[in-house]
């Protein structure tokens, strides 16, 4: 398929980070809010909020982060950006979209942990109100905080899940902060009833996969270090456990340092349930449609394929099941003339 029918082909996607991928208006609009100086053009702005070339790992890909965290600080600001991401995602035909943000970085102006993330909800509402898509929030934790950090924001947004807010996440820095050192927060968040999804099998480590498997997490996001490990990713079938791909991302933080340490084949042969993701639009240099073209490019990914990976999105989506049907309904008709 050419990238114009990709581009208009109905889309789902789990795993999309609203600090990572603001559109450059957006920042622009954001930092003069605020009265911060950006460079003059949209080069230059972006080589600061773009993953460096030449990023070795996830932490340095995660330095990009830093650039916009302070845009993010009023009410209006996390509005305005929940907005644009959800603009971004709805002029690629992408149907049902899942954000995620972490509401601790949002505190330095002195927003609280509930505020932050009703800020967000209410930039979804609008994005639907304006375009036809179904935005949810995902509200994450962050690895390298102490486990308190992170029960004390469950603890306060939990209150807010229902229709707009769906769900929780883990991500930040792997490395140091594998997946076993988080489950105290991890059961907290279970406890109280937060569908969640995990980062995890971002920097060579399958054994925070297992972890994040062994705890009862139906999701998995990235779960890249499974590509050479058949019993894992054996348990990922058998449990059911939905993988949330991120191609280009785990290019650039070296996850996967070729297409072929990139576990797609092995998970597609298998028979897992795998989705399509773009991770961060603005940090990755991504879309989803170009993300579905790299899949063309690299595997010989087909239209009958894509289909099956954005059924597997909406099974998995933290959603009730008369939104799934009509999402379902939406997406046959689509891609009937391409299967
Ligand atoms: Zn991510």
């Amino acid at each position: 398929m050419d990238f114009q029918t990709l581009h208009q082909l109905s889309k789902t996607e789990l795993h999309c980070h609203l600090d990572g991928s603001l559109s450059l208006s957006c920042i622009r609009q954001l930092a003069k809010m605020i009265d911060r100086k950006l460079p003059a053009t949209d080069n230059e702005l972006r080589r600061l909020v773009q993953a460096p070339a030449d990023s070795e790992n996830l932490g340095d890909y995660l330095k990009a982060f830093d650039f916009v965290a302070p845009l993010l600080q009023t009410k209006k600001a996390l509005q305005l950006a929940a907005y644009d991401v959800v603009e971004q995602a709805a002029e690629e035909n992408v149907r049902y979209i899942e954000i995620r943000f972490a509401p601790v970085f949002s505190l330095a102006g002195g927003l609280s942990l509930v505020e932050a993330t009703q800020a967000v909800i209410e930039g979804l509402h609008q994005g639907m109100a304006t375009y036809d898509i179904m935005a949810k929030a995902l509200v994450c934790g962050m690895r390298q905080l102490p486990n308190t950090d992170n029960q004390t924001m469950f603890k306060a947004t939990a209150p807010l899940l229902g229709s707009t807010l769906v769900g929780g996440d883990f991500a930040g820095n792997e490395a140091d902060f594998p997946t076993n050192v988080c489950a105290p927060a991890i059961k907290t968040a279970q406890s109280l009833g937060v569908p969640l999804t995990f980062h995890a099998g971002e920097c060579h480590c399958p054994q925070n996969i297992a972890e994040t498997v062994r705890l009862g997490i139906p999701r998995i996001g990235h779960a890249t270090a499974c590509f050479d490990q058949p019993a894992l990713i054996e348990k990922i079938v058998e449990t059911g456990t939905t993988v949330e791909l991120c191609l280009t991302s785990n290019l650039q933080t070296k996850a996967a340092r070729t297409l072929a340490e990139f576990p797609y084949q092995a998970l597609k042969k298998a028979g897992a349930k795998i989705t399509i993701n773009t991770d961060n639009r603005t940090v990755s240099n991504t879309t989803l449609t170009q993300e579905y073209q790299r899949y063309q490019q690299a595997f010989g990914t087909t239209a009958a394929d894509f289909l099956a990976f954005n059924l597997n999105a909406i099974d998995a989506a933290f959603i009730p099941d008369a939104d799934k049907k009509s999402l379902r309904d939406q997406l046959h008709q689509d891609y009937a003339t391409y299967c």
